[in-house]
């Protein structure tokens, strides 16, 4: 056994609201097929190497020094991205940049969360955002999504006021059940909230809907939308979440980030990848239709697809959940339990990873429904 190989966590003075909790664990597997994640499957373009790889080599030449503690320059260029594609003016203080969105999830919890204070989201949803609650110590409150896994307006503005949670989350679209949320719906949660309304726009590219930062300016201290480079824009291994809001949101949390998160190469890649953002964001249309035929494909077969905003699909309905899964696998194809009973969630692939998937799909519905 290694050093210290005897202890466990129990015998650790761990604080209480950690005990017996699991961690964050989409199973990291070498199988052909890989769509458990929610990455968008088009590699970076041999263009957008050059260019990373460009820009890391002269990113190289700073690296004795700490990097941009603010990430000018990158913020810039992503309220550029954002004005571009929402219509929304925004500026650099409207910006803030970490190491993916969860980093950004958890900085607005240090900030605006913690000790004494509540979070409350929709279930089920993005399973992060509880585990980020215990990180900080906030109180997680939780509130059901309808039978189809809609948002029911007038139960969530009731939840909110009656519970009044600090900080309220909302996906949207949702993950993993995959629809959106309408600005009028956001307005009525938003003009409920005591606190802070996170909307987790992380698949925002993938829905038609417009986006959250146009209610910026109507509820200037209390809205704040999380985005990431992660999924449309193809940096899953980048790390580069952001967030906009108003600026004095960026300004509380300037009090809780560690300086010199975003690193040299992290700044540098991010910066090159938002250059070619034209080429990557086309994939977009094409993971969408792909994502229509898949859910054509399953209904056909025999499932029940949830109808998506994303790039993942949320189907059932499985006698039994986590053994149709383990079924996929031994066909090579990895998906996602996560843990709504007779469902599974399937991120949207190339479309032969997605023809694998419906082979093997059309092969269960016999015995697996
Ligand atoms: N929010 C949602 C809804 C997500 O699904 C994810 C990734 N699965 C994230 C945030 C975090 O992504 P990242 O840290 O890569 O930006």
């Amino acid at each position: 056994t290694v050093p210290g190989g005897l202890i466990t966590v129990d015998d650790l003075p761990l604080r209480d609201n950690l005990r017996g909790k699991s961690a964050y664990g989409a199973p990291q597997l070498k199988v052909p097929v890989v769509l458990n994640t929610n990455e968008n499957p088009h590699p970076p373009s041999a263009a957008l190497i050059d260019d990373v790889a460009e820009s890391a080599r002269v990113a190289a030449a700073a690296l004795h020094r700490y990097p941009d503690r603010d990430a000018v320059a990158l913020r810039t260029e992503l309220a550029a991205y954002l004005t571009a594609t929402t219509g929304v003016t925004l500026s650099l203080d409207n910006l803030w940049a970490a190491n993916g969105s969860n980093e950004i999830l958890q900085q607005l919890l240090q900030a605006f969360g913690g000790p004494g204070r509540s979070a409350l989201g929709f279930v089920p949803s993005y399973s992060m955002h509880p585990i980020i609650s215990d990180g900080t110590d906030t109180t997680w409150l939780q509130a059901a999504r309808a039978g189809d896994f809609s948002l029911d307006v007038d139960y969530a503005v009731a939840e909110v006021t009656n519970r009044r949670p600090d900080v309220v989350f909302v996906t949207s679209p949702n993950n993993p059940t995959g629809g959106s949320v309408t600005l009028d719906d956001l307005r009525r949660i938003l003009a409920a909230a005591p606190g802070i309304v996170i909307v987790d726009e992380a698949y925002g590219e993938f829905s038609e809907r417009p986006s959250a930062v146009e209610l910026i300016d109507e509820f200037p201290t209390k809205i704040v939308v999380s985005r990431t480079m992660s999924k449309a824009f193809a940096f899953a291994g980048g790390r580069l979440g952001y967030l906009a809001a108003a600026p004095a949101i960026v300004e509380a949390l300037l009090l809780v980030r560690l300086p010199y998160h975003l690193s040299v190469l992290t700044q540098a890649a991010a910066r090159a990848a938002l250059r070619h953002s034209d080429e990557t964001l086309a994939g977009v249309a094409a993971i969408v239709a792909e994502r229509k035929r898949v859910v054509a494909e399953l209904d056909g077969a025999g499932y029940r697809a949830i109808e998506s905003d994303a790039n993942f699909v949320l189907f059932g309905r499985f006698h039994d959940a986590p053994a149709s899964w383990q079924r996929y696998l031994d066909h090579g194809v990895l998906i996602r339990d996560v843990g709504i009973p007779g469902h599974l969630r399937v991120t949207i692939g190339l479309s032969a990873e997605n023809d694998a998937f419906l082979d093997v799909s059309r092969k269960l519905a016999s015995t697996d429904l």
